[in-house]
């Protein structure tokens, strides 16, 4: 792969950024497991590789592609999406000021919680989408805007461009956390976005057998140089067979989400008007909320989560996740297989979530087939 041709994400994915092995010419990089690196005759470092907690040649191959795909200087993996999103919290200074969507993916709003409860951070959040509310949460030294979009589990959009106006003006950093819309369809960094993050568990790997958690920048300054720092001294960095997994993962991105985004889009129609359906939370739907901010910043469509609203009660609902065959009754997202799960069951009342709210997460099986599944399993619960 020529270095300076401008080749197409599609292409850069699918041969890893036309990193192969030097040596032998394996088409495919071979896993470096080793946890140490000998010095070489002068006692210098080889390609500063040192001691796996600071980052391995598998990982930083990883990272090559993930940088190409977001059109970023720079991508750091990370073991779990939970230790990139903690690693950008410690780089701030203590007890900085962040602003949160109040519904956003639910394991990093704990774990912010926890850490504003013992006072390393102050915290406030501001409804998903709106950005008047954005800007009443924000004070004169907010540090950071955290931005989940579309925001799990209801999928409204937040306009990043829109929102990196506002943080520019008053000198606030802005996250994207793109976990549902990868470099397929949404950059944030070109919208104006300081980090994009993913749970590279989800989409970028796809197969539901890796965690991983991935930041990307253009900001390559003393912060970024901290993360790195907390990533080493955390022991966060991702390890080699993990990385050469996802890596592997990646090849298959742009025709995973294409499928999966082909798949949601006919699931999300049929149940828009189903009489056991109250509503389809889907920002490819025409009169989803979201859905005109959608289509200007989800140029390579729509992705794969949606959430369907049923008409029952939340013993119906959870009904429904136990009576599908091939929807598996399971938490995460982003996978080749279906998934789906009942978010209440799950979140309790105290977050907002509906009682009759079942996420899923659509696959790349035949949509005729999961459409006929979900059909008999709302059925059965509801009818
Ligand atoms: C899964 C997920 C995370 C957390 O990532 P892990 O890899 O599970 O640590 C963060 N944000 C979103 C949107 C997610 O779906």
């Amino acid at each position: 792969m020529k270095k300076n041709s401008r080749l197409s994400p599609e292409t850069i994915a699918a041969q890893a950024a036309g990193q192969i092995d030097e040596k032998t010419g394996s088409v495919i990089p071979p896993i470096q497991m080793a946890t140490t690196y000998a010095r070489d005759e002068n006692y210098e470092r080889r390609e500063d590789l040192i001691y796996a907690r600071y980052g391995t040649p598998t990982c930083g191959q990883a990272e090559n592609v993930l940088a190409k795909l977001e059109e970023a200087e720079d991508a750091l993996f990370f073991n779990s999406g939970l230790s990139a999103a903690a690693a950008v919290l410690e780089s701030l200074p203590a007890g900085a000021h962040i602003v949160v969507p109040e519904n956003m993916y639910f394991g990093v709003l704990v774990w912010m919680q926890r850490q504003a409860d013992k006072g390393y951070l102050s915290l406030d959040t501001y409804v998903p989408a709106d950005l008047d509310s954005l800007e009443s949460a924000m004070r004169d030294d907010t540090a950071l805007i955290w931005v989940e979009t579309p925001t799990n589990p209801t999928w409204a959009v937040t306009d990043i461009a829109a929102v990196s106006k506002i943080a520019k003006a008053k000198g606030a950093l802005v996250l994207v956390d793109s976990t549902t819309a990868p470099p397929c369809t949404t950059k944030p960094l070109n919208l104006g976005a300081d980090y994009a993050f993913h749970s590279a568990t989800k989409y970028l790997n796809g197969h539901s057998d890796v965690l991983a958690g991935a930041l990307s920048t253009n900001l390559i300054d003393d912060r970024w140089e901290d993360i790195g720092v907390v990533r080493k001294l955390q022991g966060t960095a991702l390890p080699g067979f993990e990385a050469w997994l996802v890596m592997r993962g990646m090849r298959t991105l742009y025709v995973r989400w294409n499928k999966a985004c082909e798949n949601a889009i006919k699931i999300a129609k049929h149940f828009n008007d189903h009489p056991l359906v109250e509503r389809v939370q889907y920002p490819g739907l025409p009169n989803d909320p979201g859905h005109a901010i959608a289509q200007k910043q989800m140029t390579g469509g729509f992705g794969g989560m949606m959430s369907i609203l049923v008409k029952g009660s939340e013993q119906a609902a959870r009904n429904v996740a136990r009576n599908t065959e091939l929807f598996l009754p399971a938490t995460s997202l982003g996978g080749v297989e279906s998934l789906i799960e009942h978010r209440f069951t799950i979140e309790g009342p105290d977050y907002g979530v509906a009682e009759n709210l079942l996420r899923l997460s659509v696959g790349i099986e035949d949509a005729d087939d999961l459409i006929a599944d979900l059909e008999q399993a709302i059925t059965r619960a509801c009818g």
